[in-house]
This record gives C-alpha cells, sequence and structure tokens, in this order.
C-alpha cells in the first residue's frame, strides 16, 4: 500500500480522493494556494443528483443547494427556443461552490488529512521517470505519491518531462473562454426569467446564459478559443433585449474563467503521479459534469491507490481504465458532438431545433450529458417531412459519435505501450476528421 500521498490543489477530485485515502489509514497532505474562506467560486453551478448517494458524497447544508430550474435552448439567431424539461431524478442540484468545497475540505481533514491553506505548489520533483513529490513556493519538498487536482492550467502538468507522455495544456481550442458575472435583478416575472442558453450566440463559437437566480441575474458568454471584450458587450446588449430581468449593476464576478472542454487525456497516470479533474478531463458547464466526474474520479482513484503494491504506472492504469468506462468514454462522444456542432453553420442548427427533428426528449438527454439517439422509426417519419440532407448530416454525426465512445470503452485493461498507442490513434482519427 502506498504510504505518504500529495494532493495537489483543493479540487474537488483530489478533495475526495484525499477524504477516502485517509480514511483508509494513509496519510495525505493536500497543498491549496488559497485560503478556506476564498476556495472555489462564489456562485451556484449545476451536478448531477446521483453522485451524492452512489459515491458517498455530503451535501451542504439544505439553504446552499436546490433544484435547479428547466433550461431553454436558443437556437443562433433567437430563431426558435426549446424548454427542456427533466424528470425529477435527472434535475440537477444548483449548489453554492464555495460552501460544497469548504464541506469537502472539512470531510477530508476530519479523516485525517492534512490540509495545507496558502501554499503555492510550483513545480514536480522527478527522478529516474518518476514523479517521487512536489516543490512549493516556500522551498519544501512534499515527498510521496503525487495526486494533481490544480484545475485546467495545471502547473505540474505543464512542468513534466516530455517522456512522461503527458499532454501538456491544451491548445486554445480546447479552452472555453467564459465571461462569467452577476448582475441586479430589474423585474421578476417567472414566465420570462427562465434559464435560458443562447447555442452560438450572436454566431460565436460558443454558448451564452442569463439565469435569473434569487438575489441576481447569472451572466455566462462564452466562446471556445478565445473571447474579448467587444463579443462580451455585444452579447450583454442582446441578453438584455431577451431578459427583461437583466439590470446594469455589476454586483460580483466580471472576469473571464478556463474551462477544459476537450475530451479526456488518453494518458493521465505515470510514474508516481496521476491527474484528476479539469487538468485531466472536459467539463460541460452546463451538463453539471464537471464536478461530478472530478468526484466519481475521486473514489476511484482513491480505490486503485489503496489496493496498489507500489506507484508504478502499470498499476495506475487501471484508475485509466476504470475512468474512461465510468464517464470517459461518454466526453469523448460530448467532445466529438460539441466539436460538429461548432463546425456548422448557424442556419443548419436553426434548422435542427426549429425542424423537430430532434424531439425535447432528445434534447432533454443531450443537456443532461447523454448519447442522443434517433430511433429508426423517428428517423423513418421525419424524413418524409423533407428534411434529408439534415437528417444525413445528423445521422452521420450520430455514428461517430457512437464509434468514438465505444472506441473509448475499449481502452486497453493493461498497461502496454503499443496496444495504448494503437487505441490513441483511432480516437483521434475520429477527433481531427470532425
Ligand atoms: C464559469 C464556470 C462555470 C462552470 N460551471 C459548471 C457547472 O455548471 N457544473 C460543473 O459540474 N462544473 C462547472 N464548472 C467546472 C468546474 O468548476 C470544474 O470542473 C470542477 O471544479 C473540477 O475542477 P478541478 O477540481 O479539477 O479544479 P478546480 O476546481 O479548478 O480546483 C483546482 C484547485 O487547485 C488550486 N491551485 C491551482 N494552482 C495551484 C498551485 N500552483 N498551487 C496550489 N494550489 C493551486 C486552485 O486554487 C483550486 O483550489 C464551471 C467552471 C467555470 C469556470
Amino acid at each position: 500500500m502506498l504510504e505518504n500521498i500529495v494532493v495537489a490543489g483543493a479540487g474537488l477530485g483530489g478533495l475526495n480522493a484525499a477524504y477516502e485515502l485517509a480514511s483508509h489509514g494513509i496519510s495525505v497532505t493536500v497543498l491549496e494556494q488559497k485560503a478556506r474562506d476564498t476556495l472555489s467560486y462564489d456562485w451556484e453551478d449545476d451536478i448531477e443528483k446521483g453522485v451524492f448517494s452512489e459515491y458517498n458524497i455530503p451535501l451542504p447544508p439544505k439553504e446552499f443547494y436546490k433544484e435547479k430550474r428547466f433550461w431553454t435552448f436558443v437556437s443562433p439567431g433567437n430563431v426558435h427556443k426549446t424548454r427542456v424539461k427533466q424528470t425529477p431524478e435527472h434535475t440537477d442540484y444548483s449548489i453554492n461552490r464555495r460552501i460544497f468545497s469548504q464541506v469537502l475540505a472539512d470531510r477530508a481533514t476530519k479523516a485525517g488529512a492534512i490540509i495545507r491553506y496558502g501554499v503555492k505548489v510550483i513545480a514536480p520533483v522527478m527522478e529516474s521517470n518518476a514523479v517521487v513529490g512536489v516543490k512549493v513556493d516556500n522551498g519544501t519538498i512534499y515527498k510521496g505519491f503525487v495526486i494533481d487536482s490544480l484545475g485546467a492550467n495545471s502547473i505540474l502538468r505543464d512542468k513534466l518531462e516530455p517522456s512522461f507522455g503527458i499532454s501538456r495544456a491544451s491548445d486554445k481550442k480546447g479552452i472555453f473562454y467564459a465571461f462569467r458575472a452577476f448582475y441586479n435583478r430589474t423585474t421578476v416575472d417567472p414566465e420570462l426569467n427562465t434559464n435560458k442558453a443562447y447555442l452560438k450566440h450572436l454566431g460565436g463559437d460558443g454558448i451564452s446564459w442569463c439565469i435569473d437566480r434569487d438575489d441576481s441575474v447569472d451572466v455566462l458568454i462564452g466562446k471556445v478559443g478565445e473571447n474579448d471584450k467587444e463579443y462580451i458587450d455585444k452579447a450583454l446588449i442582446d441578453l438584455k433585449g431577451d431578459n427583461p430581468c437583466l439590470g446594469s449593476q455589476l454586483i460580483k464576478c466580471g472576469e473571464i474563467y478556463s474551462i477544459p472542454v476537450r475530451y479526456p487525456l488518453t494518458l493521465m497516470v505515470a510514474n508516481g503521479y496521476a491527474l484528476i479533474g479539469d487538468c485531466a478531463y472536459m467539463t460541460i458547464p452546463m451538463l453539471g459534469s464537471g464536478m461530478a466526474s472530478s468526484l466519481k474520479a475521486g473514489k476511484i482513484l482513491a480505490d486503485v491507490i489503496s489496493q496498489a503494491s507500489n506507484d508504478a504506472v502499470d498499476k495506475l492504469w487501471k484508475y485509466q481504465v476504470a475512468v474512461f468506462r465510468t464517464f470517459g468514454a461518454q466526453h469523448l462522444a460530448i467532445d466529438y458532438m460539441k466539436r460538429w456542432i461548432l463546425g456548422q453553420d448557424s442556419a443548419i442548427l436553426n434548422d435542427i431545433i426549429g425542424s423537430n427533428l430532434i424531439s425535447d426528449a432528445d434534447f432533454a438527454v443531450v443537456s443532461r450529458g447523454g448519447m442522443l439517439k434517433l430511433t429508426l422509426i423517428q428517423k423513418a417519419k421525419k424524413a418524409l417531412k423533407g428534411h434529408f440532407s439534415l437528417l444525413f448530416k445528423l445521422n452521420d454525426m450520430l455514428m461517430k459519435m457512437n464509434k468514438i465512445y465505444k472506441i473509448g470503452l475499449s481502452i486497453p485493461d493493461k498497461f502496454v505501450t503499443s496496444k495504448i498507442v494503437e487505441w490513441d490513434a483511432k480516437i483521434m482519427k475520429i477527433i481531427n476528421d470532425v
């Protein structure tokens, strides 16, 4: 059993792994640059409900979470709107991020983990093709197996020797640059003030949203690859026109945040090292996937570590296999769909939303990160309505989504380099062909 674990960053996956490992009696130290009072974000985000019972995750006190309201998807140019109703078991929770992180941090501490706040991790310590610890800003080297939970811009991942074979920071196309800000509310009308998500808002490669919260209006304006003030200003004016509740007084935030929106890394382990959370997999902000997948991975990784006789990459590979079979393969498929959608003309997306080719039930599945399936009967019925070319394009996209999903599930069981290279090449071929 591994005896000394360093968790770099108090990300959700790292905190969950720290709790699980400490509960197994393993010595765990979490190194976090922020103070406990400023952990995570000062806002609410959506998270799938099932993760709490299935992965033994504590909910914060009742006043810090509630069921999220239904989304309305708005097609490019505001041409069509589709209200997506989820069943109660599929309705996410909207959860206070800061309180949730504090609950998880305190739980890890109670189980015996040590959390050192205000410590900045600056580099990995590497010896003979293995990570053996980390350097921090006050010069101390923490020895042990390293769990990298530093988020999208992990400095550890980016400073690893290339010989480890782990991809460094994503290119710009793999990052969603999201402006997030909270404004005052000017009117309160439950019918008008629904959660709206604008696909390819104003033709940009991304989404915007406008959510009427109890005390403010939550605005996100995001684009893949780049974002700038000019686009944000235009999008804000457009959102105001369509959302009478949205005032002009900025209450909090108002910065651009990076969210990884790329496929999961096909190598997320090395000797003495494993990546968890946003530094390894993508997030889909609207779907409540980033938090849930980090938490799931925390439990998976802790189970693998607590049963491993040493921290060699072939032992840790089990973690990567379980991640791909639990959610990674699905993330591959969603990444394919996202790339496909971004590559389509606005007119095609308007047609898809407006033609009812995809039913409200289909939208409900996609909006919670599920796989979109058109049955043959549905297809035939819709085809008769004259959507042949659209149907063809959609069908091709669905087939490729299914294909990449199956490749994801077929991840080699054992750490055999030639097999992993072959598997990775199959994934890249589909991604690069979008
Ligand atoms: C605008 C926005 C909206 C989002 N909406 C949703 C949503 O609705 N649903 C959802 O599930 N997810 C959402 N996410 C994504 C979600 O925040 C992440 O997927 C989730 O928090 C998992 O991230 P993580 O734990 O890997 O990293 P993070 O939460 O980024 O945590 C990394 C931690 O490492 C610390 N750290 C970083 N560098 C250092 C260093 N050098 N030294 C020490 N500590 C360091 C940071 O301070 C931080 O505490 C959203 C993200 C953003 C930005």
